[in-house]
């Protein structure tokens, strides 16, 4: 089996698993969107969850956001840790949303990764889950999996999006990131995982 046929094989048993996967950060538009995964870097999506709501009460759009100072945002989001650098970050990407863009999340890569602690793995983000554009965010998790599974060499998260966007075809982007990241935290932990009881390697691996 090549490396194409069996990306193929994969893809199939993920969405007999995860047929309809959900979103995993709670959020109403691109706005609270961008907000939750900027607060999940080095931080848990259970965590964000549980801060979000307490954020949006008080401030669900850019102008509302602006309205707080950075030391208010900081004492509500401090559980996600990285709180000082993230509520700046809100703070000013949310003026620059207000500013340049309308007030409006912007839907390009290059717009969104000029936001301060916006990356380009938020950015994909972004643009899968709030815009629906082809875009491969590639985490922990999948950049694991990808290696484990000999889809990419594991060398860096840049290498493995394109690794595993030449092998996917661009329609399965979206739908395919949350399905590995549901697997792997469900099946496919870093450490100690169950190869017997695994539905994949046992496949080709193991
Ligand atoms: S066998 Fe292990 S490494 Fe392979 S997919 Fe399953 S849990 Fe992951």
């Amino acid at each position: 089996m090549n490396k194409r046929q069996r990306a193929s094989k994969i893809h199939k048993i993920l969405e007999q698993l995860y047929p309809s996967p959900a979103i995993p950060l709670l959020h109403s538009d691109s706005y609270t969107l961008l907000i939750a995964v900027l607060l999940s870097a080095q931080c848990t999506d259970a965590r964000v969850n549980t801060i979000t709501p307490k954020l949006f009460a008080k401030a669900n759009t850019p102008s509302k956001m602006i309205q707080l100072s950075i030391k208010e945002i900081e004492e509500i989001i401090r559980p996600c840790g990285l709180a000082p650098k993230k509520a700046k970050a809100i703070w000013e990407l949310s003026h620059i949303i207000l500013n340049k863009h309308n007030g409006m999340v912007p839907n390009s890569f290059e717009d969104l990764e000029e936001l301060p602690g916006v990356g380009h793995k938020t950015a994909s983000v972004v643009m899968s889950q709030a815009f629906n554009q082809p875009a491969f965010p590639i985490d922990t998790h999948i950049h694991r999996c990808a290696k484990r599974w000999g889809l990419s060499n594991g060398k860096n998260v840049t290498q493995t999006e394109l690794d595993l966007k030449s092998l996917f075809p661009k329609k399965n982007w979206n739908l395919l990131h949350l399905r590995i990241i549901y697997f792997a935290r469900e099946h496919c932990p870093s450490r100690n995982h169950q190869a017997s009881e695994c539905p994949i390697c046992s496949l080709f691996v193991f």
